[in-house]
């Protein structure tokens, strides 16, 4: 049977740790706040934007929350912005995205200053994660890390592939197990043969976005399996990118969804929020 990877519980040990060291922090005299802006009414953003505040006031960081409306202007937004960019209180700045249509989700990008990009999203930050400099790390693929060697599973050496090209899950993915010395293939919607590729994975990350897509002929025996997909089925029950009853009696190590990527990502955002408050990026 595999090992279950449990995010959730090693998420809830990353918060704490953070908590000691924010209220370390405090004792120095060190503060700041995290800015959470959110565009419209959304209600799965209004979900993750409400978690991103509970985790703050969890490890005893201040949350500044700016709810705007839908017909909000790139302008205004990008005004927002630059006042908080400049208030030397706020150590992260996040917008929830997606934002609406009209406004331009790269230029919001931009606008967020390098060192309160708590996201990681913006291109300095992105290329410092590219050449290995200090800057802040993308927080889902930073949560796989986390994971794997809290797990005790050595990345080094090993053949990881990454389904999935995207800015926020499959490349910075790609990279970072490329930090830790893992041999690294990146598949995508226009990979030949997937199944073959796939089972030659000794780790196997799966960020396709579609659910249950993989099952047991993708999957070496012995395979390490992280499923980064978060669907709801007919049921409205969550389910991955995975199908789990194929893949986990296959797999040496799983990820569960729920409770496996999923918490880590707030667990990592709140990570560099306490590293920009300490004033170390990355
Ligand atoms: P995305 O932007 O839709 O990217 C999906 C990737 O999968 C694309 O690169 C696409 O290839 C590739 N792909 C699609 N169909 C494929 C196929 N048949 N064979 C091979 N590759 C295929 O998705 P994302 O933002 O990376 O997110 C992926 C999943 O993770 C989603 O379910 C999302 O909800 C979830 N997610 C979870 C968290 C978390 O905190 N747990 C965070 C972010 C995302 P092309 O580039 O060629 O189109």
């Amino acid at each position: 049977m595999a090992q279950l990877i449990d995010g959730k519980k090693i998420s809830q040990e990353i918060k704490d740790e953070l908590k000691e060291r924010v209220a370390k922090l405090k004792e120095q005299g060190r503060t700041g706040a995290l800015a959470v802006i959110q565009v419209g009414t959304d209600p799965a953003s209004s979900v993750y934007v409400r978690n991103k505040k509970n985790a703050c006031a969890y490890i005893g960081i201040e949350s500044l929350s700016y709810e705007l409306p839908e017909e909000t202007t790139q302008q205004e937004l990008l005004a927002l912005i630059e006042k908080l960019n400049e208030d030397d209180h706020v150590r992260g700045i996040l917008v929830q995205l997606p934002v609406p249509a009209h406004i331009d989700e790269n230029a919001i990008i931009r606008a967020i200053r390098p060192d309160k990009d708590v996201d990681g999203f913006h291109p300095q930050s992105v290329g410092a994660m590219t050449i290995g400099q200090k800057g802040f790390l993308p927080c889902t693929p930073a949560g796989i890390i986390q994971l794997l060697k809290r797990s005790g599973i050595e990345i080094a050496g090993k053949h990881c592939v990454v389904i999935g090209r995207s800015n926020i899950v499959g490349k910075p993915m790609a990279l970072l197990l490329l930090r830790e010395n893992g041999t690294v293939t990146i598949a995508h919607s226009r990979t030949q043969n997937l199944k073959e590729l796939c089972r030659q994975a000794d780790i196997l990350v799966v960020a396709i976005g579609k659910p249950r897509f993989i099952g047991a002929d993708y999957i070496k025996e012995g395979a390490v399996v992280i499923d980064v997909g978060i669907h709801r089925n007919e049921n409205n029950k969550l389910c991955g990118d995975v199908n789990f009853e194929e893949a986990e009696p296959l797999a040496s190590a799983i990820t569960p969804v729920p409770g496996g990527v999923g918490p880590m990502t707030i667990a990592m955002l709140m990570n560099n929020c306490v590293e920009s408050i300490a004033g170390i990026e990355g």
